[in-house]
């Protein structure tokens, strides 16, 4: 039987009244709702000529054996937020899905193909996203951290891991999987409003946006607000509050889709009959290109010590995380345009603000490329989260397409590892 597209809106509403209740989606993973989404999908699978494996960290694998061991991955995440959104994962999957049962229908593929549903993408209950695929890929070097961590109710991780049939001292042995994986592939809502404003349904994305998280945390002196002259303060406010406005110039200045957000200031005391003490900031500049992410960085960094002087203020930066940008495979960059052009006309490239499990994959050095399906008012993670049924629709048939393309790809040999960011033009 051929690609089925409707099939996949159908079993995403399924999903929907399975797992969902009136405040949006709930399978946060390491739940009994998400390993319930879970065992649907494997009975989903049922009767396809597919092995099925649960890896070290969770994640689940379905297996369709090709002429060659070389093998074509397309992934997605089943769990959510809690109250979270119908599609955000769990289209990649079931799109998969569709996509796989198209492939062995036509008999043995010339690659392995193996549909992977990652574990605990979101993090939603102990903070900690892209378990599965960062065990998979190797990167994860967190496992101290991880043995400490602890959700609401006190639960701590590596016991409700345990409970789900992990061990995370073995979960890195999840690496093994990504032995053979010579492409990786992954669809997703874009989460974002850009495509919508475009007008265009589906769009290719050439990699996720680098990081730069930091916190200022300014210094001035606490007095009264009655007995204080204007010019004889020393208003820690005032230099959070010029920077908060001088970052829009610093994304401005540097474009290329640049984002900068000041998160959250604290101000100490914090009552209104006194002049703010000390203000931390909470600083987030994204950008695709690493150089021009470190010049955000440091013209912040900059204007904060010039602002300090103009208030007569101390500042100190400190940074909390960062992550370098990650530029999926300009080949496959490539065969993801014209496969969202066969079914839609028009492509796009558009970089991804949020990190996906295909970001790790892509780290691990698989060629990697993801598309981007049209989100509805660009929201996501809240239960208003939604996609036109047609463009759901068109979703699948690009990623088959792509699917197909990918598979001769790698059929090819052309599939070598390259090092993230060194793909050729
Ligand atoms: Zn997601």
């Amino acid at each position: 039987m051929p690609l089925q597209p409707a099939r996949t809106v159908d079993e995403l509403r399924e999903l929907r009244e399975l797992t969902g209740d009136e405040n949006g989606a709930q399978r946060v993973a390491w739940t009994e709702t998400w390993e319930r989404a879970r065992a649907w999908l494997r009975g989903k699978l049922d009767g396809l000529p597919v092995a099925y494996e649960r890896d070290e960290a969770g994640n689940q694998w379905f297996t369709l054996p090709g002429e060659s061991d070389d093998e074509l991955l397309i992934g997605g995440h089943i769990d959510s937020v809690p109250n979270g959104g119908w599609l955000d994962g769990c289209l990649n999957v079931m799109a998969g899905v569709e996509v796989l049962r198209r492939i062995a229908e036509e008999g043995t593929p010339p690659v392995t193909i193996r549909l992977v549903e990652w574990a605990d993408e979101e993090g939603a209950r102990f903070g900690r996203s892209l378990f599965g695929s960062s065990a998979a890929s190797g990167t994860m070097a967190d496992q101290d951290e991880l043995r400490q961590l602890t959700d609401r109710e006190g639960v701590a991780l590596p016991d409700a891991l345990r409970e789900h049939g992990v061990d995370l001292d073995r979960a890195l042995e999840a690496r093994s999987q990504l032995a053979n994986a010579k492409a990786y592939l992954e669809l997703h809502i874009e989460q974002g409003p850009v495509l919508e404003s475009m007008g265009l349904p589906l769009g290719a994305v050439i990699g996720t946006f680098g990081v730069e998280r930091s916190r200022f945390t300014w210094r001035g002196q606490a007095a009264h607000a009655g007995s204080t002259p204007m010019d004889q303060r020393r208003d820690a406010l005032a230099g959070a509050a010029k920077l908060a406005l001088e970052i829009r110039e610093i994304a401005k200045r540097a474009g290329g889709g640049a984002v900068c957000t000041s998160g959250g200031v604290v101000t100490r005391p914090g009552i209104v009959t006194s002049v703010v003490e000390t203000a931390e900031q909470l600083l987030d500049q994204r950008h695709m290109d690493a150089d021009t992410l470190a010049t955000m960085l440091h013209e912040a960094r900059e204007s904060a010590e010039r602002f300090a002087g103009e208030e007569d203020v101390e500042v100190e930066w400190e940074r909390i995380w960062n992550i370098q940008p990650i530029l999926f495979d300009e080949e496959l960059i490539a065969l993801a345009e014209e496969s969202v052009r066969e079914v839609s006309g028009s492509s796009h490239r558009l970089p991804s603000g949020p990190l996906h499990d295909a970001a790790e994959v892509a780290r691990a050095g698989v060629p990697t490329v993801m598309l981007f399906v049209q989100s509805l008012r660009g929201l996501s993670h809240t239960k208003l989260e939604d996609t036109k049924p047609e463009h759901l629709e068109l979703a699948v048939q690009a990623l088959d397409g792509l699917a197909a393309k990918a598979m001769t790809w790698v059929a090819r040999g052309t599939g070598t590892r390259t090092p993230p960011g060194a793909g050729t033009a």
